[in-house]
């Protein structure tokens, strides 16, 4: 966004500062392009006038609740805005329809409360403060008396508060949906209650948000035609699985392992638990308590929704146990065998978690052995068994914990889906997702990969939206906008998926062929993509790529993207728990469908590709609603705001990028009385009643030889620049 206003001695204006991004001041001097400008930190400097915006100097102390309402719409005043909203504990804002939220750190508790629903409920939107019972009110609005699904769509990065946002939203559709049901489990009460259940085994505590949820939700919430809620369907997208064996300090694995190990001590007793620091799965990090959360409630608490979402306790008994026996699997160790390069558990103790692993699977002990330390290689119609060395022994026992653990969550997640019920006749569904936002690390894997892809697709629906509601604006105001045109980031998305051809293709087509590594993957991509602009080879790097993203570049590390791209059981894990005597354990483990040998290669990659593309399928079908949330800090403490930390936010997020959209067309809209009242001075005649506000305005917007403006029928739809104009000029008449 270049500045293209006018500065005059007595300007209020931003400057770029190293520091804090922005500084505001007042222009001393200005000579040509050149200013001189006093801040008000008492620095003098001198500038630009490229990098330096104006200042609203009538913009209010407590800020607006909504950032289309800022006489400048520019990065330093939206931030501005936010800032001093968040220092009143004012944490919502609106940009238009996007509810910016920034989250608090400490409890607001009569923000949310039922008195608070009752407000928001049947009220105007933009009559009350910004919120996101508003913004599901709206959405709830809009679907009775339109009769259009809609969706709420709620992005930040981990820790910015989407989760508890969705809470809310949920929150609030069950109270206004929810069915005055006697007794019994109300499909409202389940659906609230699928959260804790998926929180047990789906969040864990990481550097950056202590209940981190390690897998994305789309909730879609069905409605009957008197608008109560009729069914419910939960679909989530890739549960991080490398946590279930590896953790770093100070984060933890997921809390459903914790908490089993301080259950009722009759369960630990059955499940053979101790102390947790004594499994290798969650000792490898210091963290083993979290402060504020108690194990052992949380495990009475989940198992009491587990009930609410219809999950039977012989079932609970049996998830448990599972969860108990990845335990013990992670505690065998494995030590050089009898013979050269094989292996065997290590001594008394890997035994004993062995043998109770396999109690607790329900299998037979000699066959996880074996499974674990023995692999099956079957060439031309041979099968030939091979020793596993204990390394590889390690690895794959890591396999098996992690499979199954996968299995598992699925499994709850469609338990739940079946309990609660579809309801097959609603044709009005609200959609909350709840999403991992943008991601770029020191190191950044696969995972990265895969969100950054949902974040672009998000990206590219976002603009798309923003830019029809920018339209739909002033097609009501009937003005003319039909020369504005944005560049979107459909080549990025073409890099990433196109098939064939794009990294997904070329990845599964690496991982297909025998022999190759990241390296040959990483070769065939610098081949590929050697002359798009979206994508380029970092300096000195023999395997990482860089994809430039809309929200900035990501170099990606390709060491582990074959293996974490491929996605099956290994054939000796498959048969060792379909085999379980335990009917849920067996469940889970279901024969292929293709014959044992063949094992057919399906990839997370293009998996994941799918589910994205169905997602957003479902997504265009509805009428969009957006949540930002922002994380003020990386301390997680209240009344902190880290300037530079919310602008890289609002960046990958797309509100900048809103913005622009919105700048490239009128982004400044006056009612006409408004617009009198401020510029009236520079024409006074026309702050009589001889005029009316109408004609008044083009008046003094001719006075000042301003073009390329619209009148509209209710307001004065200024182009980006047109405010700053008009301020120095009064500024001069003043
Ligand atoms: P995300 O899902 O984006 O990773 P969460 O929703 O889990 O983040 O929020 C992280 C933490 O921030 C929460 O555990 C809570 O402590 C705090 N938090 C987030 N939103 C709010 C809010 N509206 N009010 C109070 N605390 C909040
Ligand atoms: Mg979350």
């Amino acid at each position: 966004m270049a500045s293209k206003a006018r500065f005059t001695v007595g300007s209020h204006v931003w400057v770029e500062d190293a520091d804090v991004a922005w500084i505001d001041g007042l222009v001393e001097e200005v000579s040509g392009d050149e200013l001189i400008i006093n801040c008000t930190s008492g620095k003098k400097i001198s500038a630009n006038a490229s990098s330096v915006y104006p200042k609203d100097a009538e913009v209010k102390r407590c800020g607006v609740e909504d950032m289309t309402r800022l006489a400048y719409l520019h990065e330093p005043g939206v931030l501005q805005n936010l800032k001093s909203r968040y220092g009143m504990n004012e944490i919502y804002t609106y940009t238009g329809n996007i509810l910016i939220a920034v989250n608090p750190f400490q409890r607001l508790p009569h923000l949310y409360n039922n008195h608070m629903m009752g407000i928001y409920k049947g009220a105007e939107f933009g009559e009350l403060s910004p919120h996101p019972f508003a913004i599901a009110d709206r959405a709830y609005r809009l679907m009775i008396n339109c009769g259009v699904s809609q969706a709420i769509l709620v992005s930040g990065e981990s820790g910015a508060g989407k989760t508890e946002s969705t809470k809310m939203l949920m929150q609030y559709l069950a109270f206004m949906g929810g069915k005055a049901e006697s007794g019994g489990r109300s499909v409202q009460q389940q659906v609230l209650e699928s959260n804790p259940v998926l929180e047990a085994f789906g969040n864990a505590k990481t550097v950056r948000n202590n209940n981190s949820s390690r897998f994305g939700k789309f909730v879609e919430i069905q409605f009957d035609q008197n608008g109560k809620i009729s069914g419910a369907a939960i679909r989530t997208y890739l549960l991080e699985r490398s946590r279930v064996c590896q953790i770093s300090d100070p984060e933890r694995n997921y809390h459903c392992f914790y908490m089993l190990c301080a259950a009722p001590p009759e369960e630990r007793e059955r499940y053979k638990l101790g102390d947790p620091a004594s499994f290798h799965y969650l000792n490898q990090s210091n963290c083993i308590k979290l402060d504020g959360m108690d194990d052992s409630s949380e495990y009475i608490a989940t198992r009491r929704a587990m009930d609410i979402v219809g999950i039977s306790s012989d079932e609970q008994d049996a998830i448990f146990r599972v969860v108990a026996a990845i335990l013990h699997l992670g505690n065998v160790e494995f030590s050089e065998g009898r013979e050269s390069d094989s292996s065997a558990p290590k001594d008394d103790k890997s035994q004993f978690h062995l043998q109770t692993a396999s109690e607790l699977f329900m299998c037979d002990e000699k066959a996880l052995e074996e499974s674990l330390c023995k692999r099956v290689m079957v060439t031309r119609g041979e099968s030939i068994v091979r020793n596993l060395d204990p390394r590889a022994a390690a690895l794959s026992r890591d396999a098996l914990a992690r499979i199954v653990y996968s299995r598992l969550f699925d499994w709850l997640v469609n338990k739940i889906n079946t309990s609660i019920g579809q309801d097959p006749t609603s044709k009005l569904l609200i959609g909350v997702l709840d999403i991992y936002g943008f991601e770029t690390f020191k190191t950044n894997s696969f995972e990265q990969f895969c969100i950054n892809l949902t974040n672009e697709k998000l990206q590219q629906h976002f603009n798309q939206h923003v830019f029809k509601m920018e339209q739909e604006e002033y097609t009501k105001e009937e003005i003319d906008w039909s020369y504005i045109q944005f560049v979107d980031n459909q080549e990025i998305l073409d890099l990433i998926e196109k098939k064939p051809g794009g990294v997904i293709s070329l990845l599964d087509e690496t991982c297909m062929l025998r022999n190759s590594t990241h390296e040959t993957f990483a070769e065939k991509l610098y081949q590929n993509f050697k002359s798009n602009p979206h994508f380029s080879r970092p300096k000195f790097s023999r395997s990482d790529f860089t994809i430039h993203h809309y929200a900035g570049h990501v170099t990606y590390q390709t060491d582990l993207f074959l293996d974490k791209n491929i996605d099956y059981a290994v054939n000796e894990h498959q048969v060792l728990l379909h085999d379980s005597r335990c009917s849920f354990v067996s469940s889970l483990f279901p024969p292929s469908e293709e014959s044992a040998k063949s094992t057919k290669f399906t990839s997370i990659g293009s998996s994941f590709k799918q589910q994205l593309q169905a997602l957003l399928e479902t997504l265009s079908s509805t009428e969009p609603h957006y949540i930002r949330c922002i994380k003020p800090n990386n301390v997680l403490k209240p009344a902190i705001f880290e300037n530079s930390n919310v602008l890289q936010q609002l960046r990958c997020g797309g509100v900048l990028e809103a913005i622009r959209i919105s700048c490239l067309g009128y982004p400044t809209r006056r009612t006409f009385d408004e617009f009198v009242d401020r510029f009236g001075v520079l024409l006074p005649e026309v702050l009589g009643d001889s005029y009316d506000e109408v004609t008044a305005t083009s008046m003094l917007l001719e006075k000042v030889n301003l073009s390329g403006y619209q009148i509209g029928k209710t307001k004065v739809f200024l182009r980006a620049g047109q405010m700053a104009e008009l301020d120095a000029r009064r500024t001069e008449v003043l």
